[in-house]
This record gives C-alpha cells, sequence and structure tokens, in this order.
C-alpha cells in the first residue's frame, strides 16, 4: 500500500535523512521552518517541499529538531492526523518523550522517540544508529521505513528509552574526548609528537572514536570543522545530569564532564563544533593541541 513519508526539520542531520527516504518508493514531503531549504531539498532528491498543515497529514511524520521544547511546540501548534506514526528524531528529553507519548494516544496517534547517532556522515550514507522507545507495534510499523537511513535500529524499551540511552551515548563521547585531551596536555607538556602518540593509542587499549575520528580530523588538526554545534552536546549531557538527578544516583564524574562542556556560553557554543570544547582546556593550561 501507498503510504506518505513526511520529514520535518532539514537541518545538518535531516537534510541527509530524509534524502534516503524517496527510495522506499512512497510519497516523501519535507517541510522546514526556512523554506527555502526544503524547495531546495525538492530538487535536489524525489520530495516535495510542503506546507506544515500538510506534512502532519502524512501517515509517518519524522521530526529532527534541536530540541523537545521545539517539538512540543511544533505538534501543539499542528497535531498529526488521527492513524498516524510521529517518529522524533530528535536527541530530546526522556520526560518530553513520555508525555508526547500520553498526549497522542489520545488524538490516535502513536510517537515513537527515535534519536540518531553517527553524525552528518552517517546520515549521508544512511548509515545512522537508531535507538527506539515506545509502544513496539509502532515500533514494528515504523521500522522498515526508519530502515531507510539506518545501519542499526535497536527498539531499547518503553516511551522515553530512545532519548535517555542517546543521552548516555553523548555523555559518554564527550567523556572520552575529554580525557583524550587531557591525556594529550600532559603528553605534550613532556615534549611528546601528538601525532605519533595518537597514533599509539589508536593501536592500543585506550582507543576511542573520539580518538580515531575527532581528535585528528579537528582538534591536532585545528579546524574545529562544524558538524554537531556545541550547545547541543551542552544539552544533551543536560539530559544525562538530570537522569541523575532524578533517580538520585551519585555518579560524579558525568556531573564534572558537564561542568567542563560548560566553558563557552550557549550563543558562542551555538557556533562552534563539539569539538571546541578541548580549547576550555587548553585554555585552563595554556596548552595548545596541535
Ligand atoms: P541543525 O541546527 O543543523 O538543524 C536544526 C533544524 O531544526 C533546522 O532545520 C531548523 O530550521 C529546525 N528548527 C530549529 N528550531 C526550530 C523550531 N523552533 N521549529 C521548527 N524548526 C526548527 O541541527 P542538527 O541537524 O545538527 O541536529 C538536529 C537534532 O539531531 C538535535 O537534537 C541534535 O542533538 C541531533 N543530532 C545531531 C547530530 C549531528 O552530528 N549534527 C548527530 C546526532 C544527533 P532552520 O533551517 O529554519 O534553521
Amino acid at each position: 500500500m501507498n503510504q506518505t513519508i513526511a520529514f520535518i526539520g532539514l537541518g545538518a542531520m535531516g537534510w541527509h535523512m530524509a534524502s534516503h527516504l524517496p527510495k522506499l518508493g512512497h510519497e516523501v514531503w519535507v517541510w522546514n521552518r526556512t523554506q527555502s531549504k526544503a524547495d531546495h531539498h525538492s530538487i535536489s532528491f524525489q520530495t516535495q517541499s510542503v506546507d506544515i498543515e500538510k506534512a502532519v497529514q502524512a501517515d509517518f511524520i519524522f521530526s529532527c529538531l534541536p530540541t523537545s521544547a521545539d517539538v512540543e511546540q511544533l505538534i501543539a501548534e499542528h497535531p498529526p492526523k488521527s492513524g498516524s506514526i510521529w517518529i522524533d528524531c530528535t536527541s530530546g528529553v526522556p520526560k518530553s518523550a513520555q508525555q508526547l507519548n500520553q498526549a497522542l494516544k489520545k488524538i490516535g496517534v502513536e510517537y515513537l522517540d527515535a534519536p540518531v547517532s553517527g553524525q552528518t556522515i552517517g546520515a549521508e550514507k544512511g548509515t545512522l544508529t537508531v535507538m527506539i522507545g515506545g509502544d513496539v507495534a509502532a515500533f514494528e510499523k515504523a521500522k522498515p521505513i526508519i530502515a531507510a537511513f539506518s545501519g542499526l535500529i535497536e527498539y531499547v524499551g518503553e516511551s522515553g528509552s530512545g532519548f535517555a540511552v542517546k543521552a548516555i551515548n553523548n555523555t559518554l563521547m564527550a567523556t572520552h574526548l575529554w580525557a583524550l585531551a587531557e591525556g594529550l596536555t600532559v603528553l605534550k607538556s613532556k615534549g611528546v609528537d601528538l601525532s605519533a602518540a595518537l597514533n599509539c593509542i589508536n593501536h592500543s587499549s585506550g582507543k576511542s572514536s573520539m580518538s580515531e575520528n575527532i581528535m585528528g580530523q579537528r582538534v591536532l588538526s585545528r579546524s574545529f570543522d562544524k558538524t554537531f554545534a556545541l550547545d547541543l552536546l551542552q544539552k544533551d549531557i543536560g539530559i544525562a545530569v538530570d537522569l541523575i538527578q532524578q533517580e538520585s544516583l551519585q555518579l560524579p564524574s558525568m556531573q564534572l564532564i558537564q561542568e567542563q562542556f560548560t566553558h563557552f556560553e550557549k550563543d558562542e557554543a551555538s557556533k562552534l563544533d563539539f569539538s571546541a570544547a578541548v580549547q576550555g582546556l587548553e585554555k585552563m593550561n595554556q596548552i595548545e593541541l596541535r
């Protein structure tokens, strides 16, 4: 049966994610706050730029916006049609997912929290990891559509669980980046060649995706190319820390990491790649990682 799919939010991630959907053979509608991007998308791919009133009439509606608050506002102003499934790929807040899930159920809509990981390169290649919370039957219906842009789709539990996994994942990413930057700061102060040191680490037990990709490509190169804004990572760490506090857990490193990632104010952070967070450490020690 031919179904309609809408994608809302053609940012750094959404642009690429939506580009894979036409291959499924369904009609694909795209909407973006800045309409010119949606028009451009429809020229570049086999999608149709539509107004928001039409987008929320689709059978499957994807959103990929900066925050849960943005999604809540959009849904409040433009409720989706009964019988549809809303797949929210925003890295959002678990409590918001639970509330949206309950509210949308009342109008016959299923809501899945379905955040993604794999950066813009994974979105472009269609190999994202998608972690999903919500109703299992809705998940099974949405899975073949989500598969258009993903390499791994994992159902992780009830509503909000996907957002929780994503927040913890990104806090781990931040921890790995910061710990690696601290390690390289010691080595630089000892006069060690950082590229050679990184090569050793990448062939040893201390490696991570931060050491294998981000440290060399963005920090040591001093390019700090922006693909994932630092303010979005600050938001994700904040979500993780809120979860810790809600559960009254004692997890000191995660709280310490949050402090380290707030050296830049939100406005400045929104213009920077997340890798620029290590510049806070560089300033503290007057040591540049290059
Ligand atoms: P971008 O800032 O690149 O894009 C945000 C998109 O949301 C734009 O299309 C923007 O429209 C739209 N938007 C912003 N505010 C609103 C609003 N109030 N109402 C409607 N539309 C709005 O973000 P990303 O694509 O980088 O990130 C999107 C989500 O994905 C975030 O939650 C992020 O944490 C997560 N993520 C990002 C990754 C990355 O590597 N970038 C990796 C994995 C997850 P406009 O064009 O008009 O500005």
